[in-house]
């Protein structure tokens, strides 16, 4: 995702944001549906809404000043999975680089 049309939203939410909504990161916007951008803004509020929920993508060991700890990086899908199974189809999670950004996907669940 291009963070000079969405901004705000880090490397690790789009990621899985993408995934979630089965769209390949290398996609360009203007390919999209309809049907694929409402899927991915009502994607992106629910996983916000969650990470929220469970205290952010800590992934470093460090305490929040609310002294939670980051979950939802327990429940990531393919950030940072690379050669690993994905949880849904079992193919290898592959990771690109894209305008300097790592972008990791499922090729058979994301098109
Ligand atoms: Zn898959």
């Amino acid at each position: 995702m291009n963070q000079s049309i969405i901004s705000g939203l880090g490397n690790i939410y789009s990621n899985e944001c993408l995934f979630h909504a089965g769209i390949l990161p290398t996609r360009i916007s203007n390919t999209l549906s309809f049907y694929e951008v409402k899927k991915l803004v009502f994607i992106i509020k629910l996983v916000l809404k969650s990470s929220i929920k469970l205290g952010g993508t800590t992934i470093k060991n460090f305490i929040c000043t609310n002294r939670i700890f980051g979950l939802f990086h327990r429940n990531l899908y393919v950030y940072n999975r690379k050669n690993k199974k994905c949880y849904l189809c079992n193919n290898l999670i592959i990771s690109i680089i894209q305008n300097k950004r790592k972008s990791f996907f499922c090729d058979f669940c994301q098109y």
